[in-house]
């Protein structure tokens, strides 16, 4: 599948807090980044659930405060993990939203939906943000479209990238390649100056977002992008950031104003929007105000913070982002002082102290700030999508070879992982080693994949195991083969061979517990087209409810006037006033239901104390 061209192919950047989409135009050849209905190049991760419908994107907002439990963020901090992962249980505690454990150690977001409760998997989440932006690059486009080359962080593991090309699946949007967001970016840094990097030019990506940290090393030389070696953290980001901003204003408040809002939803949605405005506003001010009126029991928020505190508080995070960047300057040998560019991308790439330390690592070299830290992933991600596209003209010529970000390998004696496929190996791979049974007679063996930088097994990721047996009768040192093959999305599968039985086995890690089975996606499929139909029965209300009360108006306007009711039919007066009363009820339904909702809100506070 993932190699078939398909006509149109759109680039997706699936971000944690902000999500973009860009086509490669090729009237004009370049790209263009996708504004959506607001005329916002980026639309938030965002997820709400109300008593009436769905709401993806900006318009999930406003009504956030009021709606906490039902509006789901950071998804994709859930995606590809398992529910008692340590990173989960932590999130758990600051998201506003409930996540239960499901089948296989899944985690699953419960909402409520039209007054029902709703399980939703991070892929589904996912999947809803998918097709806002399909549906606004459709709404730009004027064609349907049916295929995206969706970015991943570079640190993304197997299961994570499986998940990302469910969530795609869920929606029937073929997710044809996963391209890593760090080396889309260096795209869009180098397309217009690959020519020019003669002899190589050693670039180093740094992005800094809302959810995840990743860096690259990437040589460009004429057309191929070449990346040397990648590191990152999938959960290191603004969110950390605006949450170590948050404790800090919690604990404030228990000191001086005796009360304690950890636990209570709204009061923490309020303070953490209040706070990632600061952040921002920490980025070109010395201090930032945070008022939040009424933020718990008739009690507000009047405080400051200076970005010297600000730094304070978050300084660790930030060390931790330069230990990445040094250990990945290690991994691809490349000495600082070889680095002819440092790229920013990504919002969090934004603050200042981070931009200093950057910039003192690398001897105060100027950091380059050409390219738009919001939009270089989705840009990089169109270009891709051209080279995959059918019948597109003017598309450019470069060759993008990426790497695999973790250490691949199998538990052998000693419950040891032996490595086949070492970190930041440039991808497609296939590669095959011979392994020796550790027992006499052994008749079958047991492979069980796993990825990590760990030198004991259980310490690292279980990607899959499986067997093969039928073994001869041997002392024990009898060889067997195993392959690993990773593809140009940095999905793994593996098999394994005995010689003189020719007995063999594969997986393609699908099986693995945590993934979709079809059976599942299937399901979801249904759901999706569920909310897609409810969505639209929606929005067809309101229209009519508006082209109504616009009738109302206009009937109401026109009997006033002496000359038109003077003509009217008694029949014709009657048919207006049966328009009106229908109108009426209809209105009034609308009413009560929103006075349900009103005091559901005004009175939901009583059941947290
Ligand atoms: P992602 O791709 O993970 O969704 P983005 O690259 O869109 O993330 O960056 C979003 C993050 O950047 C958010 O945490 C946001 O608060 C942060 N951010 C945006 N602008 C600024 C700024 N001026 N200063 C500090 N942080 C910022
Ligand atoms: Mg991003």
């Amino acid at each position: 599948m993932a190699e078939d061209k398909k006509g149109l192919v759109i680039g997706i950047d699936l971000g944690t807090t902000y999500s973009c989409v860009a086509v490669w135009q090729q009237q004009h050849n370049r790209v263009e980044i996708i504004h959506n209905d607001q005329g916002n190049n980026t639309t938030p991760s965002c997820v709400a659930f109300t008593d009436h419908e769905r709401l993806i994107g900006d318009a999930t907002t406003n009504q956030a405060a009021l709606n906490p439990e039902n509006t789901i963020f950071d998804a994709k901090r859930l995606i590809g993990r398992k529910y008692s992962d340590p990173l989960v249980q932590k999130d758990k505690m600051l998201w506003p939203f409930k996540v239960v454990s499901g089948v296989n150690d899944k985690p699953m977001i419960s909402v409520k939906y039209k007054g029902q409760e709703k399980i939703l998997s991070a892929e589904e989440v996912s999947s809803m943000i998918l097709s806002k932006m399909r549906d606004i690059a459709e709404a730009y486009l004027e064609k349907p479209v049916k295929n995206a080359v969706v970015t991943v962080p570079a640190y993304f593991n197997d299961s994570q990238r499986k998940a990302t090309m469910d969530a795609g699946a869920i929606i029937g949007l073929n997710v044809i390649r996963i391209i890593n967001e760090p080396t889309a970016a260096a795209i869009a840094y180098g397309l217009d100056k690959r020519n020019d990097c003669v002899g190589g030019r050693n670039i180093f990506v740094f992005d800094f977002g809302g959810g995840t940290f990743d860096v690259s090393i990437l040589t460009i030389e004429t057309k191929v992008f070449q990346v040397k070696a990648t590191a990152g953290n999938t959960h290191l980001g603004g969110e950390d950031i605006d949450n170590r901003m948050m404790n800090y204003f919690v604990e404030e408040m228990k000191r001086k104003s005796k009360v304690d809002i950890s636990g209570n939803p709204r009061a923490l949605r309020r303070l953490k929007s209040a706070c990632e405005r600061a952040k921002r506003t920490l980025s070109y001010a010395v201090t930032a105000n945070i008022e939040v009126d009424n933020l718990f029991e008739g009690i507000d928020l009047y405080s400051s913070i200076t970005r010297a505190k600000f730094e304070q508080i978050n300084y660790d995070l930030f060390e931790e982002c330069m230990y990445t960047v040094d250990s990945c300057l290690r991994d691809a040998k490349i000495e600082k002082n070889s680095v002819h560019e440092v790229v920013l991308v990504g919002g969090s790439s934004r603050i200042p102290k981070m931009q200093q330390l950057l910039q003192d690592f690398f001897n105060g070299k100027d950091l380059c700030k050409s390219v738009n830290p919001d939009e270089a992933v989705a840009y990089g991600a169109a270009v891709q999508a051209a080279l995959l596209s059918e019948g597109i003209k003017n598309v450019p010529d470069l060759v993008l070879k990426d790497v695999t970000p973790l250490s691949l390998g199998i538990s052998v004696k000693g419950d040891l992982m032996s490595v086949v496929i070492p970190r930041n190996t440039t991808i497609p791979i296939k590669k095959k080693q011979v392994f020796l049974t550790c027992e006499d007679d052994q008749f079958s063996v047991k492979i069980m994949v796993y990825e990590g930088e760990r030198v004991k097994d259980s310490d690292n990721n279980l990607l899959g195991s499986f067997s093969i047996s039928g073994f001869p009768p041997a002392p024990r040192g009898y060889p067997f083969g195993v392959t690993f093959a990773i593809n140009e999305n940095g999905i793994l599968s593996v098999s394994a061979e005995e010689k003189v039985t020719g007995n063999r086995n594969e997986i393609i890690i699908s099986n693995d517990k945590g993934r979709l089975s079809n059976a599942e996606i299937s399901i979801m499929i249904k759901e999706a087209e569920n909310y897609k139909s409810e969505d639209e029965k929606f929005l067809k209300k309101a229209n009519a409810m508006n082209d109504l009360d616009d009738l109302v108006y206009k009937i109401g306007k026109a009997l006033k006037r002496e000359d038109i009711s003077s003509k009217l039919s008694w029949k014709e007066k009657e048919d207006i006033m049966s328009k009106i009363s229908r109108a009426t009820d209809i209105v009034l339904n609308a009413l009560e239901s929103l006075v349900v909702s009103m005091k559901k809100l005004l009175y939901r506070d009583v059941d947290y104390q």
